[in-house]
């Protein structure tokens, strides 16, 4: 039936008014439907060039590196030979390098293996070739890369995903919060094309095959979206940052990370356990937000306490590594990974270099999390400013996350705004904004507040301060090396008190 037919009769005088506005409405919602259904496509083609960027860079990391080999080579052979005799184990060196390479492409490439693509790869963006990577978003949205100078910077079988522009929503587990199932099952507004995966509990009997002790007979035949095609050329500082997440594999997933990790992540969980006395005894655990979740190591340590716990996190650099280590862990130690050989300064010997770490040091499957330990992926303002998540959380820690932010204010409001009324934040890290020094991209915004103006903005949004310290500590830095930066970060845990009206 037609709106004319249902309508009831319009007075005299008003039809002819109506008739041309109704028809006007409508086709101002056709236009509107059809807008939205183009910027759809358009952020899909956009999601799916900047994935397949990351999947190249990672696929490029071992031509990089050989190319970094063949330049230390060429330096070595134009030593004199009186030179050349003084360092002899330099051809051999070369040799173990490249094994070293070897190892970590292995890795890579078994990562890449079982990684489920959430979109059509083949989508492309019209006008703009796949080649031209200016079209894809600035990769620097997708990884912090600032913490370190020579690097400034849960468990399932399937995994859907949610994309944005620039920005993805990947869970990795389930989410068992009730409100979150109930916005995934009927949220279908266009701007949010979510379609979080819920855990299914079987996370240690993921296709094991692939993991295996004998990683050599791994192919990717099988995965037919990682066929040649995908690998294009990217910039090198696309594949700096493959070297990153190497090395945040250790601060996350490595016995040689603990010392970061009881840096960064104990005095956390210190607080949570001493906050949330009872919550074994409640009849529903608490529930814990993690931003900025980097590997996931710090949302699966709190899921262990008693929480149940959300990692977010919008990288898909690390959203890819984060999941393989989750979902695909068969053994501890079942990887060995060479993170510190890309770079020849400040080693105290070659063996230190070179020497080999075993990954991941736990098993994260049965590591004792609380059912509802999920993975989300995409940017924590868009995500969590849905009004499905207001008032909603018990708990969010913030590590390493709050300086990431374009406007840090925005991301203050936004944990006032999930957190209950009574619920904490919990923050640790420094204040290195990541967009504080975006040379050629002079229209980034970048608002960079003092510590003590952050403070002010959260007692705005209703926070009170309960404890607050200093911490010391690194992040992701080579423990042996002989330069190793520090950060002396902000600690501390604000209560919010009251709800407060945002505008
Ligand atoms: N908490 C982790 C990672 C810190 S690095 C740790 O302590 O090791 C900051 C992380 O925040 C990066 O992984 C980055 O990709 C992520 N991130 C940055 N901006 C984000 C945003 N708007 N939404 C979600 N994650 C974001």
């Amino acid at each position: 039936m037609s709106e004319t037919e249902t309508a009831p009769a319009p007075a005299p005088g008003i039809v002819t008014d109506m008739e041309p506005e109704t028809q006007t409405a409508r086709k101002i919602d056709d236009e509107e439907e059809e807008k939205i259904r183009r910027q759809k496509t358009l952020e899909e083609a956009l999601e799916a060039q900047s994935l397949r960027r990351i999947i190249s860079a990672y696929l490029n990391y071992a031509e990089a590196s050989e190319e970094d080999l063949k330049r230390w080579e060429r330096s070595y052979r134009k030593l004199s030979p009186a030179h050349k005799a003084l360092v002899p184990h330099f051809p051999m060196k070369f040799q173990r390098l490249r094994k070293c390479v070897s190892a970590n492409s292995l890795f890579i490439d078994n990562m890449l293996q079982a990684f489920e693509p959430p979109i059509d790869l083949s989508q492309e963006l019209d006008g703009c070739e796949d080649s031209n990577l200016e079209c894809a978003p600035h990769e620097k949205y997708t990884l912090d890369e600032r913490h370190d100078s020579s690097c400034q910077p849960a468990l399932t079988n399937s995994c859907t995903y949610q994309e944005e522009s620039k920005h993805i929503r990947e869970p990795i587990a389930g989410v068992s919060i009730e409100e979150l199932q109930r916005k995934e099952a009927h949220d279908h507004s266009p701007k949010d094309h979510s379609a979080d995966t819920k855990i299914n509990n079987k996370t240690c009997e993921c296709d094991g095959g692939q993991l295996n002790h004998d990683h050599s007979s791994v192919s990717f035949s099988s995965h037919n979206w990682l066929d040649s095609s995908i690998q294009t050329h990217v910039p090198l500082v696309d594949v700096d940052k493959v070297r990153c997440i190497i090395r945040n594999i250790v601060r996350d997933w490595a016995a040689e990370g603990q010392r970061e990790r009881d840096q960064c992540y104990k005095p956390i969980l210190e607080e949570l356990d001493s906050l949330f006395p009872n919550r074994q005894k409640d009849s529903t655990p608490p529930v814990c937000l993690v931003p900025g979740a980097g590997l996931g190591r710090l949302a699966l340590e709190i899921s262990c306490l008693g929480f149940i716990c959300q990692g977010n996190e919008f990288s898909y650099y690390m959203m890819i590594c984060s999941s393989f280590i989750l979902n695909n862990t068969e053994d501890p130690g079942e990887w060995t990974l060479y993170p510190w050989i890309h770079s020849n300064c400040n080693s105290l010997s070659d063996n230190d270099q070179l020497r080999p770490i075993a990954i991941p040091d736990i098993h994260p499957a049965s590591a004792g999390i609380t059912e509802g330990f999920s993975m989300c992926g995409g940017d924590f303002v868009e995500v969590y400013n849905e009004s499905s998540h207001a008032g909603m959380w018990d708990a969010v820690v913030t590590c390493f996350f709050i300086d990431t932010a374009h406007n840090i204010i925005e991301y203050i409001e936004t944990i006032s705004k999930i957190l209950k009324d009574g619920g904490v934040w919990i923050n640790l890290g420094p204040l290195l904004y990541h967009f504080a020094d975006t040379y050629g991209h002079g229209n980034e915004m970048s608002i960079e507040l003092s510590l003590e103006d952050v403070k002010r903005v959260a007692t705005h949004y209703g926070f009170v301060i309960e404890k607050e310290s200093t911490i010391e500590t690194t992040y992701t830095t080579n423990p042996r090396a002989m330069m190793q930066n520090r950060y002396y970060t902000a600690f501390w845990t604000m209560r919010k008190k009251c709800a407060i009206a945002t505008t």
